[in-house]
């Protein structure tokens, strides 16, 4: 009784001019948002919140402008922003990019049936709540569908489900219980109350999803090399001395790799530095055939890479060996001609003891240093252990 009397005494024309504010907000605070990561994404929805802003606007004055003003062209920029909106949200993190033309189809679809068809009153708020009842179901299946464990995706398809509920109740009351758009009734308060929330909730989830985004790229690129795709030295190390120094389980086993390119210099020096650069892919890829995509791999040098397998010293002598092989066998399809070698030291970690016998990473990179050395001064291409 309470929620309803508050909601049914809002004025609905002070409404839709609160929600051309709030738009405007919006597009303040995304046009102060200076990164560079989600930009095209953040100009796009600014110019859908325009456009929303503008419709609300033109609708707040629905009676005192001409028709074609509004409701008919107030009405269709509001579809098709609220299109462009939609598919800007479903797009930043969707698989199925394929479907982003449905919301286009929904507002085309929309705006026909609206100026075309619609004359009266109660159609007006029919056919207009079915359009963003459509528009609102493919943004929150779209959102639900790639939310994971974001709570922000989660809220917002939360705003975009109550929207397009609440606007399939109003479009039901506007065909069959001819209501009108000056009407106070619940269903009709509660979908542009809803209709409020996303302006505010949407505009302020969109610039948290793109900041997600940005945050998890820059966690990604943070442990990455960008020439290889492998870890970066610390990013390695970090995972490699949890591995060692605080694994219990004496039945795993724990073997490190240093595998360096021998004579690597003069690979630049003859064919070049892009060159180089092709061949340290190419060997990368040598070594994820043999090791597999899960393997623990990291680059930590200029030409060195180290690889820590979960392998007893008898397994990764051969393996160590098959390595080397693929390397020396593989050719590198940009440069014909090159042929590489790797040398490659390792040593296999006392893990699982409990302190104070258990080794440390220190160690164990000592340990697989020394083998490395002594790889390169047996002539290189070999594997060497300690
Ligand atoms: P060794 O057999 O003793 O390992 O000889 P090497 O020439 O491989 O070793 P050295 O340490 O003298 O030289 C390593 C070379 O690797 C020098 C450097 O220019 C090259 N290098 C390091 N990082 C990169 C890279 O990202 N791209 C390219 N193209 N070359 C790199
Ligand atoms: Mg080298
Ligand atoms: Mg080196």
């Amino acid at each position: 009784m309470v929620v309803s009397a508050f909601f049914l005494t809002l004025d609905l024309r002070t409404l839709f001019r609160l929600m051309f504010l709030a738009d405007l907000v919006v597009c303040l605070l995304l046009l102060g948002y200076r990164e560079e990561s989600g930009k095209r994404a953040i100009r796009h929805f600014v110019l859908a919140r325009l456009m929303h802003g503008l419709a609300c606007l033109l609708i707040s004055f629905r009676g005192e402008t001409p028709l074609w003003l509004s409701p008919y062209l107030s009405n269709t920029i509001l579809f098709f922003g609220l299109a462009l909106e939609v598919s800007i949200v479903s797009r930043l993190k969707s698989q199925a990019r394929s479907f982003l033309w449905v919301p286009f189809l929904i507002a085309i679809a929309g705006a026909v049936v609206f100026v075309g068809f619609t004359r009266t009153a109660p159609a007006f708020v029919g056919v207009a709540s079915a359009t963003i009842g459509a528009l609102f179901a493919f943004g929150s299946f779209a959102l639900m569908t790639t939310a994971g464990s974001s709570r922000v995706r989660w809220t917002v398809a939360a705003i975009y489900c109550a929207l397009t509920t609440t606007s399939l109740l109003r479009a039901y009351a506007g065909f069959f219980a001819a209501s009108s758009v000056d009407d106070r009734t619940l269903a009709q308060m509660s979908s542009l109350i809803a209709m409020y929330l996303y302006c505010v909730g949407g505009g302020v989830g969109f610039l948290l999803m793109v900041k997600e985004d940005a945050d998890a790229q820059l966690r990604i690129d943070a442990v990455t090399d960008s020439l290889t795709g492998l870890l970066n030295h610390r990013a390695f190390f970090d995972v490699a001395r949890a591995r060692i120094e605080e694994r219990y389980r004496p039945a795993q086993p724990l073997s490190l790799l240093f595998i360096d390119v021998d004579h690597f210099k003069s690979v630049n020096d003859t064919f070049g530095h892009p060159a180089g650069d092709e061949a340290l892919r190419s060997i990368v890829r040598s070594l994820r055939v043999v090791l597999g995509p899960r393997a623990l791999m990291g680059r930590v040098g200029g030409e060195e890479f180290a690889a820590l397998l979960e392998m007893d010293q008898e397994q990764v002598v051969a393996v160590a060996e098959q390595l080397r092989r693929a390397v020396m066998e593989a050719t590198v399809e940009a440069t014909p001609g090159l042929t590489l070698t790797v040398s490659i030291g390792g040593a296999h970690a006392q893990a699982g003891a409990p302190p104070p016998a258990r080794e440390s990473l220190q160690s164990v990179v000592r340990r697989c240093d020394r083998a490395l050395y002594a790889a390169k001064n047996n002539g290189r291409n070999c594997t060497v252990f300690a």
